[in-house]
């Protein structure tokens, strides 16, 4: 029988190695629970990093792929389809995006953060304003807004005038925006900073200058989006109604898609017919997955679900762990001393995945249809696994 371990002698041997070596080889998935192929059973706290919106296996997506795949997987973007057009119709519904207002399917975050820099780039204007500790994606004009000097030193120069300001500083906003300003770009929480919530204030903020100078906020929901944090999108419970949102992860459930949904007419229409495309964006094939994920959360009520099972996490009162962070089920646990790898390590020996977000810092991020009972499982487990983990930290 073929075993992990000969596996990742494969992976080794016929992979780039961007990724260095990863956990585990998973088999299969069902629910809110993976399988390696070696047979040992993980419940998924990652849920392949904020993407199984509806875990792995659900009937509705799994129906609406297969029946997708029986009748059309693309047809390119000369011609449309059924599934596009009712996936945007129903993304700007839940948007609640003023008449006039559109969507540009992609296939990935940073293809959709593409879409977005071209569009603040129709304003005539070439200034960009970023946050400290944003992740806007890896491909060279999203890379340009990605904050974290490793990602982006080896592939400078990128695109210029991207200036970066610190997160949830009203002064340096301030400062920042001005009439030479295309673009603010913002996470409404920070996925990969490690789950940073930027303020109620500081977004309204971000609205109120940007509006000023004829700027575009470019709110990225890109992780925080589709029902991640007990809201449609993030920046909703802050009230503020952005230019511009990005899309992907949970939007197909688990198949690639990505989105640009730009709001009123005037924004929609800096992008004209020959300046933008890709061959695969809007494929029916995504846009079914889609659908059936946003209609999943709305039949099941899984916004409710999502705020009720991510109450759990307000507050641990757990030795090893200092605070929690976040909203929903887009948390951190920010740890007291113990390394994150050392409790990613720990978890996953217990059957659990998480993820070392930073080096103090989990991230959770399960499915959204985490049941309550699941999510108390591991945090029965969460204090051997801190013991264990400090013991061999500290080794
Ligand atoms: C993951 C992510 C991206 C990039 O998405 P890809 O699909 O990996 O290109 C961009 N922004 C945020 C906030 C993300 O979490």
């Amino acid at each position: 029988m073929t075993t992990g371990s000969d596996l990742l002698g494969r992976y080794a041997g016929a992979m780039v190695q961007v990724f260095g070596t990863p956990q585990l080889v998973l088999a299969s998935g069902d629910g809110c629970w993976v399988t390696d192929v070696d047979g040992k059973r993980y419940l998924d706290l990652l849920s392949g990093i904020a993407v199984n919106a509806l875990g792995h296996g659900h009937p509705a997506l799994v129906q609406a792929v297969a029946k997708q795949a029986e009748s059309a997987i693309h047809v390119s973007n000369f011609f449309t389809s059924e599934p596009a057009i009712a996936l945007a119709e129903r993304l700007l519904a839940v948007s609640a995006a003023p008449g006039g207002s559109g969507v540009f399917f992609a296939n990935s975050g940073t293809e959709a953060t593409e879409a977005a820099i071209k569009l603040s780039r129709r304003t005539g204007r070439t200034r960009i304003i970023a946050l400290e500790g944003s992740f806007h994606g890896r491909s060279t004009g999203a890379l340009a807004l990605t904050h974290k000097a490793a990602y982006r030193e080896p592939f400078e120069p990128l695109i210029p005038e991207v200036v970066f300001v610190p997160p949830n500083d009203a002064g340096a906003l301030r400062d920042a925006v001005d009439d030479a300003t295309a673009a603010l770009f913002l996470e409404p929480l920070q996925g990969e900073a490690g789950v940073r919530e930027l303020s109620t204030e500081y977004l309204r903020l971000a609205r109120e200058l940007t509006t000023g100078c004829g700027a575009l906020l470019v709110v990225d929901e890109i992780q925080t989006g589709i029902g991640r944090t007990g809201d449609w999108f993030a920046h909703q419970a802050s009230g503020i109604v952005p230019d511009a949102m990005t899309l992907a992860k949970g939007l197909g459930g688990g198949v690639p898609i990505g989105a640009l949904v730009t709001f009123g007419p005037e924004v929609t229409a800096l992008l004209t017919a020959g300046q933008h495309g890709t061959t695969f964006g809007g494929n029916p094939l995504a846009c079914a997955a889609g659908l059936a994920v946003l209609e999943t959360i709305e039949r099941d009520g899984l916004l409710e679900h999502v705020r009720q099972v991510g109450a759990l996490l307000d507050h641990l009162d757990v030795e090893g762990v200092a605070g929690t962070r976040g909203r929903g089920l887009l948390r951190a646990v920010e740890l007291d001393g113990i390394p994150s790898a050392a409790v990613m390590a720990a978890a996953r020996e217990a059957g659990f995945i998480v993820n070392a977000v930073t080096p103090t810092a989990l991230r959770l991020a399960p499915p959204l249809v985490l049941s309550e009972e699941e999510l108390r499982g591991f945090l029965d487990a969460l204090p051997a696994i801190l013991a264990v983990a400090r013991e061999r930290a500290a080794e």
